[in-house]
């Protein structure tokens, strides 16, 4: 039984809008450190939505669009370019 208690606990439902928004549950945004401004991504695990913070951006001018992995950081095509022209 405490398994079904600890699925209780960390559920919460919202209503999303006809814009998709919906509001995060504020135990989860605290849990996650969703903070106003926090830069998310969203992403969908085995059918199910998984919103995080945003973990890579371009390195040079922190956009999130187009990014290209180099080892453990990302630079955008923009930037690329402009890096490639150096
Ligand atoms: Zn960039």
């Amino acid at each position: 039984m405490r398994r079904v208690n600890i699925e209780k606990r960390n559920r919460r439902t919202g209503i999303v809008d006809c814009a998709g928004r919906v509001i995060i549950p504020k135990r989860f945004r605290e849990e996650c450190g969703f903070e106003d401004g926090t830069k998310v991504e969203f992403s969908m695990l085995d059918g199910n939505l998984v919103i995080r913070k945003a973990s890579l951006t371009c390195a040079i001018c922190g956009s999130l669009e187009e990014l290209i992995e180099i080892e453990d950081k990302a630079v955008c095509k923009e930037c690329l370019k402009k890096i490639k022209n150096i």
